[in-house]
């Protein structure tokens, strides 16, 4: 599989102020050196707790934020190098789909036109060809045309995720960063979103980075898995390898964390003790080791590296040995 995305040390840190009598800007490390691929064709999955970093990482590489530093290279292209004019086509190239259908569509558009608005933005169909274009993408994420006149506070929430789906697929994307599509949808719709958004990367050859919060949700979708924890990618690996041979603590206490069809085979539930420390105080040595149950002394002062253990494996703990080197 060829790499569709590269990403290097990307890296964002927010402004904060420290409080309503200080002068004083702290920063918030949202993204923290980050470095990997996303290929051709794959879903990647990425998850991690709220605030860990994942949707800054998707809003960077769409360049709707700027980065403190690293880079991003889509098709070879540095994103965040391209002119006006460049980063118009590849906006092309790259959608989203957002969490909350009920908060992206506007709500005084109809359907129909929120779905035409970039086929014209971009001119790729004229006058009639457009609305056949939207019957189309309606169809293609299974919605009658007579939708098309609807307005969005007329749908259903599985419905708005599908007409997001469709105005996300309207310019033809390589690559759709899909940002907790099925979190804010009951149980019940998740999977009909999911298998929708399965077939469409089939019929379409679409390459999906899918953010998550827990394992659960990217287990049927990931053919790759990313772990982060506080800015930082703590695991990578194949989503059979990361099911069965997890090896980050972290990852491990996700993953305990997923139900197992079958009842018999026992499973220890890790519970991590407290919450996830601020962001804009990132623990020294180990960003995880206030919480970790493997702990040792060297966590607290030296930061492990993101390294390969075998391959297509990636972990970043001191306790993890690589058996290539
Ligand atoms: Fe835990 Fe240390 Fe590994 Fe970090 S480096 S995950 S604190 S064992
Ligand atoms: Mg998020």
């Amino acid at each position: 599989m060829s790499t569709l995305v590269h990403i290097s040390n990307l890296t964002k840190y927010f402004p904060v102020n420290k409080g309503m009598f200080s002068k004083e800007v702290s920063q918030v490390k949202a993204v923290d050196g980050l470095s990997f691929d996303i290929r051709q064709g794959e879903t990647l999955g990425l998850v991690g707790e709220s605030g860990c970093g994942k949707s800054t990482t998707g809003r960077l590489i769409l360049r709707l934020l700027e980065p403190t530093a690293g880079k991003v290279e889509f098709a070879g292209k540095n994103v965040f190098e391209a002119s006006a004019s460049e980063m118009r086509a590849l906006r092309k190239d790259m959608q989203i789909i957002f969490q909350d259908p009920y908060a992206s569509l506007n709500p005084r558009m109809s359907v129909g036109d929120i779905i035409a608005e970039p086929i014209r933005l971009y001119k790729l169909a004229h006058g009639p060809e457009v609305q056949k274009k939207v019957e189309h993408l309606l169809s293609c994420v299974g919605l009658a045309a007579y939708h098309a006149r609807r307005y969005p506070h007329e749908f259903s929430g599985g419905q708005r995720q599908r007409v997001g789906i469709a105005r996300a697929l309207a310019l033809n994307p390589k690559l759709i960063i899909c940002d907790e599509p099925v979190s804010a949808l009951d149980v019940s719709i998740q999977s009909q979103v999911l298998n929708l958004l399965k077939d469409l990367q089939q019929e379409f050859g679409l390459t999906y980075l899918f953010i998550a919060h827990g394992l659960n949700a990217v287990k049927h979708v990931s053919n790759r898995i990313g772990v982060m924890y506080l800015g930082k990618m703590v695991e990578l690996a194949g989503d059979e390898e990361l099911y069965s041979n997890p090896l980050h603590p972290y990852s491990k206490a996700l993953l305990s964390a997923v139900p197992i069809p079958d009842p018999r085979a026992k499973k220890e539930r890790i519970i991590l003790n407290g919450d996830v420390p601020s962001p804009v105080n990132p623990p020294q040595g180990c960003r995880f080791h206030t919480r970790c149950y493997c702990a040792q002394d060297i966590c607290n002062h030296h930061e492990p590296i993101f390294k390969r253990i075998k391959p297509g494996h990636w972990v970043a703990c001191h306790l993890v040995e690589s058996e290539i080197e």
